[in-house]
């Protein structure tokens, strides 16, 4: 195929090659993932990062996204406010004892209050004094110019919204906000030298030009780091019974997105462990980065389950200097 070559080599693959590539059952899946794998190494060698979630705020969301447990539409369990600093801070000293590069600060809802901002915003600070190498996401939902630059001052290093889906796809998948807010809110990170890092969640009866089409708009948008969800359903949501993934058509989308943004971070997030299930490690050929612990409202496998993944792989895990791929600073 030599596709990899020709991408190091710096010519551009064009969106109908790619939709091609990955429609062409001829093509083996596991061809397609040594492509991928060729530029992985290229750019990060045999390192894999490692991330680490706090839910700081679930549920009580008035969104309705249709693979969310925390939507306007679910009756959840797990519902609580902003959790106070004290357990954000112990958070990141638990990221921290683990060896992680980023500590991910989550919230749910439609986006946060200013008085939500300054909460996180005095954690944080706290945090860059107790571990000035730990790197931190926060993922607050739609922002505008004043908390960026609040954010910014506190230490934060990187922002994540997702596109989550094709510009295309996106009202079958939510009706409550735009394609548009979500990258406008990630244009405003990067105004404020935030890292942005967005992803996409596969699974929710995308086409195979979806995938391209996000897979593509990432690369537009220029995101460090990107996150490669699979959906895990969650009955009672739109999506509860979708079930259209299998462990190869995971790794042959993840494929694409690898070729697609040769040097950036991608990680595999929510559903790996029950979409790849036994090829987990193989999906690390693409991917660069992983989660370690749980996801939002679902579990997933024991830390030293990951570690040992890593390691039985000949892989090895990042405690370099933790630089982020393509940091805006
Ligand atoms: S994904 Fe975020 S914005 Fe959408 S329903 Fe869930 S918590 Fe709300």
């Amino acid at each position: 195929m030599n596709l990899a070559k020709s991408i190091l080599q710096g010519k551009e693959v064009t969106k109908d090659t790619l939709l091609k590539i990955y429609e062409d059952r001829e093509i083996d899946t596991l061809d397609l993932l040594n492509e991928a794998y060729t530029l992985r190494k290229h750019y990060f060698g045999k390192k894999v990062k490692l991330n680490m979630i706090l839910n700081a705020k679930s549920g009580i969301c008035p969104e309705n996204c249709g693979y969310c447990g925390q939507s306007r539409d679910m009756k959840q369990k797990q519902r609580y406010a902003l959790v106070p600093e004290e357990q954000i801070i112990e958070g990141a000293k638990v990221a921290h004892d683990n060896n992680i590069g980023t500590y991910c600060i989550v919230m749910s809802g439609r986006g946060p209050s200013n008085k939500e901002i300054d909460h996180i915003s005095k954690a944080v600070e706290e945090i860059k004094l107790n571990h000035p190498q730990l790197k931190i996401c926060a993922c607050l939902g739609l922002t505008n110019d004043e908390q960026a630059k609040k954010l910014k001052a506190s230490g934060i290093d990187r922002y994540n919204h997702n596109i989550n889906t094709s510009e295309n796809y996106h009202k079958e998948v939510v009706t409550t906000h735009t394609y548009k807010d979500r990258t406008d809110t990630i244009e405003i990170m990067k105004k404020h030298n935030i890292s942005p890092c967005s992803g996409v969640i596969c699974g929710m009866g995308e086409s195979s030009q979806d995938i391209v089409d996000m897979a593509f708009a990432l690369k537009e948008i220029d995101a460090d780091s990107i996150p490669i969800n699979f959906l895990h359903p969650i009955k009672g949501t739109k999506f509860g019974e979708m079930d259209e993934l299998t462990p190869m058509k995971c790794l042959r989308l993840i494929s694409i997105f690898r070729l697609v943004n040769p040097s950036k971070e991608i990680r595999i997030a929510g559903g790996r462990e029950i979409n790849l299930r036994s090829l987990q490690p193989l999906a690390l050929k693409a991917a660069n980065s992983i989660f370690v612990g749980d996801y939002l409202i679902t579990g997933g496998q024991p830390n030293k389950l990951d570690y040992k993944m890593i390691e039985d792989l000949g892989f090895e895990v990042d405690f370099g200097n933790n630089e982020m791929a393509g940091t805006r600073e």
